[in-house]
């Protein structure tokens, strides 16, 4: 699965396998836990798994999820190189919002997989990545999407959910801009020259926010 081993990530997704610490356990036919790299630098959380993913016990393989593969190619990032997850790891019966008590108890195993991947950056997608991960008064995504806030080191960057761009030709425009200039300042933010550049070069800068 990934380049990097990391075998307690590993012992984490097969915890979240068998989960069953609120009631979605009993309608999914696969926990998703998510999938990629284990030492990527970028990791993006969604909102919890639909239809296909549920089938297939893997994040973004739907219409989303195509849309989120064409995003990141236009942004230069390979789906490889990134660990894609979920809010929530089960899928609720007929796709309905995560209740917040659901979101709760998976929040123990974002956070954890966050503390073993530990990723520069972190592009949520939709306001329930956004409110859980980034600050839970941040409600508007309409307000704060492609900005960039740091928290206890990691950068993060809220996106639109690219299921309610993927219909509407103004958010698509945004997240495709979005995504593309996240990534860009990232690469820059974290490119690491060979030789130090004479005269230093000023890192192009992503205009953080600290929160
Ligand atoms: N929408 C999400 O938020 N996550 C998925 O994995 C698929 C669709």
């Amino acid at each position: 699965m990934s380049p990097a081993l990391n075998p307690a990530l590993d012992d984490l997704h097969r915890e979240i396998r068998a989960c069953r610490l609120c009631d979605l356990w009993r309608g999914r036919t696969n926990a998703v836990p998510g999938h990629g790299r284990h030492d990527a630098d970028i990791m993006l959380v969604g909102e919890g798994p639909g239809f296909h993913e549920d089938r297939q016990g893997l994040p973004f393989v739907g219409a989303a999820g195509r849309f989120l593969d064409e995003l990141l190619e236009r942004a230069g990032v390979k789906r490889a190189d990134v660990f894609i997850t979920n809010v929530i790891k089960c899928r609720p019966p007929n796709n309905r919002d995560p209740k917040p008590e659901e979101i709760a108890v998976c929040n123990e195993y974002l956070l954890a997989q966050v503390a073993l991947i530990k990723p520069r950056a972190i592009f949520t997608l939709g306001r329930f990545a956004l409110s859980t991960l980034i600050d839970d008064k941040l409600t508007s995504i309409s307000k704060v999407h492609g900005k960039a806030y740091r928290k206890s080191g990691i950068i993060y960057v809220p996106l639109y959910h690219p299921a309610a761009a993927l219909h509407n030709e103004r958010l698509r425009d945004t997240i495709v801009e979005d995504m593309t200039q996240a990534a860009a300042a990232l690469r820059e933010e974290i490119a690491e020259p060979e030789m130090p550049p004479e005269p230093p070069a000023q890192p192009k800068q992503l205009g953080l926010l600290d929160i």
